[in-house]
This record gives structure tokens, C-alpha cells and sequence, in this order.
């Protein structure tokens, strides 16, 4: 089998509000397609003109090239091999950044590739299932207010979900106050059965966020994600060893040497490796070996469409420690509808769908509706 193209499908809601930091308002739609009229699917998470040209672009020298170039003529099966040969390929202007997101999504869709080829779901050809269905919390962009959250924390466990997340807005950015009231009266609507999170945006510098990390431990708080700027290293050490409360972070890193980095310097409890720019499944898993070697979670995050949603889940269930990935609830039509067959949801759970690869199908009308040239 070879691959002919590397299309990037670029999709974008007419209106978009960049102030707000949703990233379900656009996204990079990658697909592979090979001589054998088997087509993989995979979704980049980054800015995505920029992410296209990255894959666009034609080759400058030998180790400044446009990844599509690399690809033609190989075959999908040397995942590993291709994953080099892109990092290599692009070494001038990559090795993090955008070459590693649009690598991610290229990665993902391989594996889409490898799955439909075997017939069968790309979980397997990864190295197995520990499971079939997976934990998924509802993640959610915080509301102004308060009374806001709490109603939508309602809907949600009213749903099924047995784990919610709020994260970003008015977060960390108004007072000590508004956020402990914010905790405590999550923690009143949803009970103590369930699991809440919060994430904070990296807005806290390390004394306020372990003063902060006291007041969330006693509401039972299940992890603060990204309390601190992702390069402050030292204070997620000095946050770790101070506090009680699991500390997340990694939605911001590509590559394994930087979760290396995060794990080691940073000490952190949950890793949040989002799999549109970790460098995807084939860098993600290695990045989950690392953290279970050093028995840590690894939690991927996910805030795009139904496909990395998809991608998050196969990956999830090739981890003994996988049982519980980020499930965006962003009503954008991206969210929602761009895969024609999303991943079943039932009381608090998404389970595994058993068709080849990664299961999904795109809504071509969708693509077409949303798609900028
Ligand atoms: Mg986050």
C-alpha cells in the first residue's frame, strides 16, 4: 500500500470569537489517502492555516521540507519510520510547535489506516484493550458567573456524567473568593460521588496556587489543571511537593522530551498529552509508557471535533492506566456534527466502537458546509 495524498481540510464557523478560548470554533481535518482507495482520517489541533502549510509546503532542503512531499510514495504501515522521517524532514522549522501538531493529526490518520486495512479497531493494532468503555468527563468552558456554572453542573450530572471539568473564563482571573465559592458550590450541586476539576488557565503564580491547592483539597477537588505557566518547571516542582492535590498539566507540550521534562522537573500527578499535537498515537503512547513508569495517569486532553475524541478513546484503552478522557460539551456545529457516527455516550461512559480503525465516519456534507479553501 501506498499513500497518494495528504489532503488539510480546513473547517471554520462563519463567526468566530478569538478572545474566547474555545478551540471548537475552527479546526484541521487531515486525510490520508493511499493507492488501495483506504482513506484515514486524523484532526490537528493548532492554528490551522499555519498547521496546513506545514503540511503544504514544498520541500526547501533536506531537512527543511513540507510533510505531504515527505509522505507520497511511502507506505502507512512504517508508522514509526514516517514519524521519523517527518521530524527529521522538518528539523529546521520543527521539532515542537506547529510541525509536531501537523504530524499529530497525520499520525492519527495512519493509524486510521493501519485499523481499516487489518479490520480492525486501531486500539488493537496499538497493542490492545484493557477495556471497551472509558470514563468521559464534561468539559466545560466556566460561564460569568457562578450561578451559571452550578446550573450547567446540574445538566450534566442530570446527564450521566460521573466527572466534570470547568475550566478557563472568569477562573483564577477575579479573586481568592470567587474562586473557592466557585469549588464549594459545584462541589453542593454535583455531591460527593463525583468526581469536579477545575483548570485554571495558568494564570497563578506557585504561592497563590498552593495556598489555593488547600482550600480545593478540602472540597474534594480531583486535580487543578495548568495552575502555572506551562514553562515555570520550578513551581509545578514546588506545587507537587507541597500539595496534596493532583496537579495536571501537558495540554501545551509536543513531544516526548518535553513531557519528559514536565514528569521529571515539573513532578506532576496527570498528564494531558492532547493527541492533535503531542505528536499523536505513535508519540502519545510513548509518552504514556513514561508516565506509567513512573505511575502517573495520563489523561488525554481533547477540545476539538468528534475524531479527536475518537483518536483520545483508542488511545485511552491501550493504557492499564487509561480510564478516563476530557469530552468536550461545546455546542459548536464542529463539535457536534462533523463525524457522522460519534462514539456512543451512556451513563458517564463512552464506549469503544468496533469498526475498523477509528470507527468514525466524517459528515461529508458538514466538511463541505464548514470547509475555507
Ligand atoms: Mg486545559
Amino acid at each position: 500500500m501506498k499513500i497518494t495524498d495528504v489532503e488539510a481540510l480546513y473547517l471554520k464557523l462563519p463567526e468566530i470569537d478569538a478572545s474566547r478560548c474555545d478551540g471548537t470554533q475552527d479546526t484541521l481535518i487531515v486525510r490520508v489517502r493511499t493507492d488501495e482507495g483506504i482513506d484515514g482520517i486524523g484532526e490537528i489541533d493548532s492554528v490551522p492555516v499555519v498547521a496546513r502549510s506545514v503540511i503544504d509546503a514544498p520541500p526547501s532542503h533536506a531537512i527543511a521540507a513540507g510533510l505531504k512531499d515527505l509522505l507520497v510514495g511511502e507506505d502507512p504501515f512504517e508508522v514509526e519510520r514516517l514519524w521519523d522521517k517527518m521530524y527529521m524532514g522538518a528539523l529546521y522549522y520543527g521539532r515542537t510547535g506547529p510541525v509536531l501538531h501537523a504530524m499529530s493529526g497525520i499520525d492519527i490518520a495512519l493509524w486510521d489506516i493501519i485499523g481499516k486495512a487489518a479490520g480492525r479497531p486501531a486500539a488493537q493494532m496499538l497493542g490492545g484493550m484493557y477495556r471497551k468503555e472509558i470514563k468521559a468527563y464534561a468539559s466545560l468552558l466556566m460561564p460569568d458567573t457562578i450561578a451559571e456554572a452550578a446550573k450547567l453542573a446540574e445538566t450534566y450530572i442530570g446527564l450521566g456524567y460521573k466527572a466534570i471539568k470547568f475550566g478557563w473564563g472568569p477562573i483564577g482571573r477575579v479573586s481568592k473568593s470567587f474562586d473557592i465559592e466557585l469549588v464549594r458550590t459545584l462541589r453542593s450541586v454535583i455531591g460527593e460521588k463525583h468526581d469536579l476539576m477545575i483548570d485554571v488557565g495558568h494564570v497563578w503564580d506557585v504561592k497563590h496556587a498552593i495556598r489555593m491547592a488547600g482550600e480545593f483539597e478540602r472540597y474534594g477537588v480531583y486535580w487543578v489543571e495548568e495552575p502555572l505557566p506551562p514553562d515555570d518547571l520550578s513551581g509545578y516542582r514546588q506545587l507537587s511537593e507541597a500539595s496534596g492535590l493532583y496537579i495536571a498539566a501537558g495540554e501545551q507540550e509536543s513531544g516526548r522530551r518535553a513531557f519528559d521534562r514536565l514528569l521529571r522537573e515539573g513532578g506532576i500527578d496527570i498528564v494531558q498529552p492532547d493527541l492533535g499535537r503531542c505528536g499523536g498515537l505513535t508519540e502519545g503512547r510513548k509518552i504514556a509508557c513514561m508516565a506509567y513508569d513512573r505511575n502517573r495517569k495520563v489523561v488525554p486532553h481533547a477540545f476539538k471535533t468528534g475524531i479527536l475524541v475518537a483518536a483520545s478513546a483508542h488511545y485511552a484503552t491501550t493504557m492499564p492506566q487509561g480510564d478516563l478522557i476530557e469530552y468536550t460539551r461545546s455546542e459548536s456545529p464542529l463539535a457536534r456534527h462533523v463525524v457522522a457516527n460519534p462514539l456512543s455516550f451512556k451513563d458517564g461512559y463512552i464506549r469503544l466502537p468496533d469498526g475498523p480503525g477509528l470507527g468514525i465516519e466524517l459528515d461529508e456534507s458538514v466538511v463541505k458546509k464548514y470547509l475555507v479553501k
